[in-house]
């Protein structure tokens, strides 16, 4: 067949590990780019499944298509999201434990349609009854409500998930989805207040303005005009072609309904929303003392309803500042900049709370009433993120992304490890980067970039951004993996609150400008007012109000704190991985951007994970699958084998003629040291 184009020439390999070439990361751009190509958006390393966003429809999603996958084999069809799917579900219903599925990766690469691919999978090929429908329905329809309120435009994706987002599908013992639970993280609050240039708000604002019914808006106090309310205008966008904020809002409120939400759970939730566009509207003027006061009265009064709070109490909260003296509190007027900041900071508050409100409601619709037996996550979670300015969000982001480096490094290795042992194959461990080291200068107690963020926050007045980076040089100076800009170039800059810390991340360095992180944001403590009449902002503030005599925690801390959770429950179930890969930054079909792409593949840890894979054996196989594959290429196997399969296949591979360094048989498996082995294998078999 010389000159003849073989499959693998054409259409690349299916799985990373048979690549013949060492672990180049050219190598593995050639593979990945040949087969977008040909339209094959997955590929695997191992049990890892790459996706490259196609940006078009692919019709590899139908109903046909999941009945394909189900139940079949792993590595017996081309790679799919679908078998990875199939393949947590079947291992989760023989051995009864639990499954996670992280999926990561960059903004707009294909995580949430990923995630929402594979609930759909789940809602047409598990077993269910008329009972269960309503799980069912309820599962699916959670999303567009979560993407609503948790979606936005941004320059990257017409619908970017705004929080990280981890939800447990809890089935029966026969397999049906019975429940389900959400996890939220870190909501993007900063987005209900400003929005870059070409960017949105949440959906939900626009959706509620193009499409509320007029008795609705009639009482909500709003107009069905975006270009009215400041927090939407300053994206300039409020109309994009792919979101039809119409439809959309009918899917929502049909979700609401299914979801269980009441009738007054449904206005007290969109009173709360049309506060924060009221919110928007206020305005300041100074007084002759230079405090600020409230010029618009209007939007004061529709608050005051909304919300339940009576009226002179929010003038106080969005005009002054309580300060905690000698046990004693006192009001303190704002000027006309702090004033706007303490609006602003109620409104991201109320936003934050409200989401946090609704997430909490959707698990009560979700819980389970029947006993669950296991369950399989599905992780969501922003990508590691490197910007020209990255700001404490990046910094929360990429720590996260450590943490789950670590957890996928830890897991394989674990994995890999225990397999070895149980099928008594020797091995050798090849030695790997362990990012604990940098997990550890982040998190640990009392040394870490968070515990001195901490105490920095905790002098109020003293503490200043410039204090925080000289204690960080004091206490991680030294760190391998830390380094600041020179204090010294600080001189040149024309304000010194604007300062710099370098990370030197698995995924590359990343340089944090630390503006403002430091103090508490004192204007949180205006939402103690609370509304006692709408038990909305009631439920949404009332917990500040109960924490209000303990140390309050800051956001990093908290941050931190529901990572550590959320790392101990994957931690305790089997892990399946997907990293989605962004193509091209113009969101077009086809195009293979090969250096935006080369980064993902560092950032997103391919090749470590790839190194990991293959620093054992690049492959494994069940005796009986291997000969059932290959049993054609030796007459003794041919075309049956009656002897037990670990016999056939030590038959089959001494007449290929394995070398002995190429393979070790286990108990149940045989191992493949390198993939040029097996392709080798692959290819007699081809032709
Ligand atoms: P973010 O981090 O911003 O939330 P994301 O990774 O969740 O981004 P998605 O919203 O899933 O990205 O995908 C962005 C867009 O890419 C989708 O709206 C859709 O148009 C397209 N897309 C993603 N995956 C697929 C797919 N498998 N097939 C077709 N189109 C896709
Ligand atoms: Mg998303």
């Amino acid at each position: 067949m010389e000159g003849a184009l073989t499959a693998r020439d054409r259409v690349g390999v299916q799985d990373f590990v048979l690549l013949d070439s060492h672990t180049s990361e050219t190598a593995f751009l050639d593979n990945l780019r040949k087969r977008y190509r040909e339209n094959l958006i997955y590929t695997y390393i191992g049990t890892l499944l790459v996706s490259v966003n196609p940006y078009k429809e692919l019709g590899i999603y139908s109903v046909k298509q999941m009945e394909i996958y189900q139940g079949v084999n792993f590595f017996e069809l081309p790679p799919h999201i679908y078998a990875i799917a199939d393949n947590a579900y079947r291992v989760m219903c023989t051995e009864y434990n639990n499954h996670f599925i992280l999926i990561s990766g960059e903004s707009g690469a294909g995580k949430t349609e990923a995630s929402k691919k594979i609930l759909q999978y789940f809602a047409v090929t598990c077993p269910t009854t008329e009972q269960l429908q309503i799980v069912r329905d309820r599962l699916l329809l959670s999303n567009p409500v979560l993407e609503a309120f948790g979606n936005a435009k941004t320059l990257r994706n017409d619908n970017s998930s705004r929080f990280g987002k981890y939800m447990d599908i809890q089935f029966d013992f026969k397999g049906a989805p019975v429940g389900g639970h959400i996890l939220s993280y870190l909501i993007e609050k900063s987005r209900v207040v400003h929005q870059n240039q070409g960017e949105r708000n949440f959906h939900i604002f626009y959706q509620l303005l193009e499409s509320g019914e007029e008795d609705l808006l009639r009482w909500l106090g709003l107009e069905p005009a975006p270009q009215k309310y400041m927090y939407l205008i300053q994206g300039r966008c409020a109309k994009v072609s792919s979101i039809n904020d119409k439809s959309d809002w009918k899917t929502v409120r049909k979700a609401l309904s299914v979801i269980d939400f009441t009738d007054t759970n449904i206005e007290h939730l969109f009173g709360v929303i049309a506060s924060v566009l009221h919110l928007g509207n206020i305005q300041y003027e100074e007084d002759s003392n230079g405090h600020a006061i409230i010029t618009n009265g209007s939007q004061i009064k529709w608050l005051s309803k909304l919300l339940g709070v009576h009226l002179s109490i929010l003038q106080e909260a969005l005009t002054h500042r309580k300060i905690e003296a000698r046990s004693e509190e006192v009001l303190s007027p704002l000027n006309i900049d702090l004033a706007f900041c303490a609006r602003d900071a109620a409104a991201k508050a109320i936003y934050g709370r409200t989401f946090t409100w609704l997430v909490n409601k959707i698990n009560g619709s979700l819980a389970n009433k029947v006993g669950s037996c296991s369950m399989i996550g599905l992780l969501d979670i922003y990508g590691f993120e490197v910007f020209d300015t990255n700001s404490f969000e990046q910094f929360c982001i990429n720590y996260c992304n450590e943490k789950l480096q670590q957890l996928l490094i830890e897991m394989t290795l674990k994995a890999e490890q225990e397999e070895y042992e149980l099928e008594g194959i020797e091995w050798e461990p090849i030695p790997y980067f362990n990012n604990k080291i940098i997990c550890d200068l982040v998190e640990e107690k009392h040394k870490g970039i968070i515990s001195i963020l901490d105490e920095e926050c905790l002098r109020p007045g003293e503490a200043t951004d410039l204090s925080f980076l000289e204690k960080l040089e004091e206490k991680v100076g030294d760190h391998a993996h830390f380094l600041t800009r020179k204090l010294a170039d600080q001189k040149t800059r024309k304000s010194i609150d604007w300062v710099d810390f370098r990370l030197l991340h698995y995924a590359g360095e990343v340089t944090y400008c630390v503006v403002g992180e430091c103090g508490l944001d004192n204007n949180l403590q205006h939402l103690r007012w609370c509304g006692k009449s709408s038990p909305l902002p009631h439920q949404c503030f009332l917990p500040l109000e109960l924490d209000n005599r303990r140390r309050p925690e800051t956001v990093a801390t908290q941050f931190k704190n529901s990572l550590v959770s959320l790392i101990e429950i994957l931690m305790s179930k089997e892990p399946s991985y997907i990293r989605c890969i962004k193509p091209n930054e113009g969101k077009e079909p086809g195009k293979f951007d090969d250096v935006l792409i080369r980064h993902q593949v560092k950032y997103l840890g391919l090749m470590e994970h790839l190194r990991v894979r293959r620093a054992g054996f690049a492959y494994r196989r069940k005796y009986e699958v291997f000969l059932q594959r290959y049993k054609s290429l030796c007459p003794a196997t041919w075309p049956h084998w009656h002897g037990s399969a670990s016999e056939g296949v030590e038959r089959l591979i001494k007449h290929i003629g394995y070398k002995p360094e190429e393979y070790k048989l286990g108990r149940t498996k045989i191992f493949i040291r390198f993939p040029r082995t097996l392709f080798a294998t692959e290819d007699a078999f081809e032709y």
